[in-house]
């Protein structure tokens, strides 16, 4: 499987944690520096126009006013009121964001965001049933907040996620089961029946463990559970999508209509571009599908909309510094930051953007990653320029690789003012 620059870096392989995982939730609030964090699961990062209206609303009258897009497609509210559980809990449940107290976690599903609408298959259908099946499943209701169901159509975009189960579409209808990391996936008829039964035989071996890597990491012991005889991986293109139009196609005498994606800085907006593109959603097929890379999708949506999303403060284009631009929360939302990172890395990112530094070298950078302390959360597989808070400035250094570790020459100290211009040169280090 080809790599994809953006996958979730590759945990190392712990043993069995024995522990509930703390992982937040719509009823288990993260109790963050800046008040109570809800995450509302999204299987797919399919979102009604209702049900994104109704999360501003409450993000507005319950939280701090913004929603926050998750690196698995999921919304985040913040600023809680520290009584705010109840309230919000009706509200996700008036728009059936909530359909299960006791599940509400394990419904973690990222599916191929742009499947049916650049001309192949659509995955609508796997993530309803997977999601049913879940629901179901009394075994399922044991598996770990983090346990992650990648649905990919073939184009390699979520099957690069690492992903504890991940089911990939065939031309036939079937699809490839991927237990844990394994090298190797399964020819399955029937997809999400047979990621729920991978899900439940984990349960069941797994000794603690949250994810299948810290149990069973070749996916030899689920294969056997299983009665599966995988075949080696096919090599996977490993597209994700880019901002902007993406062109409708056809497959077979299914027409695709095409859509549009927008980049949200960071991962997060106020409450104004959400209504902005739930009313750009609502005037095209009434659905969003939010991305695991911070971007949301209208399908069915066209180039007219995009000054309508430039105009909200969205991302309509690709080539400018903000593409591969990520940091962590930092303050204030986060006790162990050093610094605003995220207010500090837009206002270097918008000077590069103001000065036009080298814009053909900034079409292709290297992604940065903006981290207010060495746990650096958040960041990208793959090599990386790592802007770390110091609590006087920045250090910058080149990161990752098959090493996971600084390289290519010493770090380098910078102020707030000398930040712009060196991310965009070590952006340009390759
Ligand atoms: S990297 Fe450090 S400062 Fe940033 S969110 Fe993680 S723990 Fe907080």
């Amino acid at each position: 499987m080809s790599p994809t620059p953006d996958a979730i870096e590759p945990a190392p392989v712990r043993a069995g944690r024995g522990r509930d995982d703390a992982c937040p939730g719509a009823l288990r609030l993260h109790a963050a520096d800046d008040g109570a964090l809800a995450r509302v699961r999204v299987p797919g990062g399919l979102l009604s126009v209702a049900q994104l209206l109704a999360l501003v609303l409450a993000a507005e009258e319950l939280g701090d006013g913004a929603l926050e897009a998750t690196s698995r497609g999921n919304v985040q509210l913040r600023g809680l009121r520290a009584d705010a559980g109840g309230e919000l809990a009706q509200r996700l449940r008036a728009v059936g964001l909530l359909p299960s107290d006791t599940h509400e976690r394990v419904r973690n599903i990222v599916a191929s965001p742009l499947a049916g609408l650049d001309g192949g298959a659509g995955l609508g259908p796997w993530v309803r049933e997977l999601d049913a099946l879940l629901l179901g499943s009394e075994t399922a209701r044991e598996l770990s907040g983090r346990f992650l169901f990648a649905l990919d159509d073939g184009r390699g975009d979520v099957a690069a996620l690492d992903a504890d189960l991940t089911l990939i579409a065939r031309p036939d209808g079937g699809a490839l089961l991927r237990l844990g990391r394994a090298d190797a996936a399964a020819v399955v008829a029937d997809g999400p029946r047979a990621a729920l039964a991978a899900a439940e035989a984990f349960v069941a071996l797994r000794s603690g463990a949250w994810r299948v890597r810290e149990a069973d990491p070749d996916g030899t012991l689920l294969a056997a559970r299983l009665g599966l005889a995988p075949l080696p991986l096919p090599a996977l293109p490993g597209r994700r999508p880019g901002v902007g139009v993406v062109a409708g196609g056809a497959d077979g005498a299914v027409a695709a209509g095409g859509g549009v994606v927008a980049g949200l800085r960071f991962g997060r907006a106020d409450a104004a571009p959400w209504r902005t593109l739930a009313a750009l959603a609502a005037a095209a097929t009434g659905e969003l599908r939010v991305t695991p890379w911070r971007q949301v999708v209208l399908p069915g949506a066209g180039a007219e909309v995009l000054p309508a999303l430039a105009a909200a403060g969205l991302r309509t284009g690709s080539a400018t510094p903000w593409e591969g631009a990520t940091a962590c929360t930092g303050s204030p939302g986060c006790a162990k930051s050093l610094a605003d990172v995220r207010g500090d890395a837009a206002a270097a990112l918008d000077a590069v953007d103001a000065d036009a530094v080298d814009a053909d070298a900034v079409a292709a950078p290297l992604p940065v990653h903006w981290s207010g302390c060495e746990r650096r959360c958040g960041h990208p597989a793959g090599p990386f320029v790592d802007v770390l808070a110091t609590g006087d400035g920045y250090r910058l250094a080149l990161r990752g690789g098959a090493s996971g570790g600084a390289s290519g020459g010493g770090a380098i100290e910078v102020t707030n003012q000398q930040m712009a211009a060196a991310v965009a040169a070590a952006r340009r280090t390759t």
